[in-house]
């Protein structure tokens, strides 16, 4: 069976399956956990595909049966080494040679590259290359959750087409297919968390997210009653990714200033409601735009995947956030 793009992305796969000619490069963009890459693969299936049906790559053709066992000569998938890490001008130079290749198979030549922000200077530049001099029957798919990170001359190359995030109730309804295990709330819970994109609220209950948040939410509140130390907790949380706390710390932040303004009476994060409607009376405007700003920027380089000592950003997040209640 072909691949399915997943119902929300429903639109934007007809209007470019049904195009009579595809760009040479597109760049794919959008929240993380939409199914940016499941839509890249499937598009990269279709273009393989050498009796596309319905719109979809047909899964009989030896195209589609090379490439479902991960072994089509005309493919390339080009990712980090290591997850988190970059990607690095070796991987592109060796884009570069398949792509002066003759395509084995007769068809298409495709490349899939995520996280395309995971390129570095070097690797970009490399790659802005082939770009500016397309080669006939190839097609480059760059996916990206943040496509202000790639050069602008990368992104001005490339057909940039953003996938939706699906309706609450899509979401939802996805979720009821993938979590079956859960109840009605905890994918709520889920996908409040993830922001709205189901495949990443499936990833964070993978996770164990909840049970994580839990005690997340007691070591934050041992910390502000000096019950815990901040390298202490720093330490208890070494295998939560960092992204997923970040997450967490924004996302109160949030509260924080709409408690504050008045534009919510309770915290839309219910488990920290008290905690945070506590801060909210005893820190200044001031010291919340401030935290608000050391906050982005150092979410900004771990998105970045600057090299961070993780035990000594985390130890100095946790004494900035406790030093809110007491710098006034
Ligand atoms: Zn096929």
């Amino acid at each position: 069976m072909p691949e399915v793009a997943f119902p929300w992305h429903d639109t934007v796969w007809t209007q470019l399956t049904e195009q009579a000619q595809h760009a040479h490069a597109y760049l794919f963009s959008g929240l993380p956990g939409v199914g940016k890459r499941r839509f890249a693969d499937a598009f990269a299936a279709f273009l393989l595909c050498t009796s596309p049906s319905h719109g979809m790559g047909c899964g009989r053709c030896r195209s589609c049966l090379l490439r479902e066992a991960g072994n089509h000569p005309d493919l390339m998938l080009i990712r980090p080494e290591e997850e988190g890490k970059a990607i690095r001008v070796d991987a592109i130079r060796q884009l570069v040679d398949f792509l002066g290749q003759t395509a084995q198979q007769g068809g298409s030549k495709v490349i899939v590259l995520h996280p395309a922000e995971a390129m570095n200077q070097n690797a970009a530049n490399a790659l802005l290359k082939s770009l500016e001099e397309p080669t006939a029957d190839t097609y480059l798919l760059l996916v990206t959750d943040q496509p202000g990170r790639l050069l602008a001359t990368v992104r001005s190359r490339c057909r940039i087409q953003r996938l939706p995030t699906p309706s609450h109730d899509a979401a939802l309804a996805w979720l009821a297919n993938t979590v079956p295990e859960l109840d009605n709330a905890q994918r709520l819970n889920l996908l409040q968390m993830a922001g709205g994109a189901p495949l990443r609220a499936a990833a964070l209950h993978e996770l164990d997210a909840v049970q994580l948040r839990e005690r997340v939410v007691g070591n934050i509140k041992a910390l502000l009653k000096d019950k815990q130390s901040a390298s202490q907790v720093a330490e208890s949380w070494s295998k939560i990714p960092l992204d997923v706390l970040i997450d967490w710390f924004c996302s109160w932040t949030l509260d924080l200033l709409k408690l504050q303004t008045g534009a919510i009476q309770h915290a839309a994060n219910s488990d920290m409601d008290v905690v945070l409607g506590y801060m909210a009376k005893h820190v200044s405007a001031q010291q919340l735009m401030e935290w608000q700003d050391w906050l982005l920027a150092h979410r900004s380089m771990t998105l970045g995947k600057a090299n961070l000592n993780r035990g000594l950003f985390l130890e100095s997040l946790l004494l900035e956030w406790k030093q809110l209640l007491k710098k006034r």
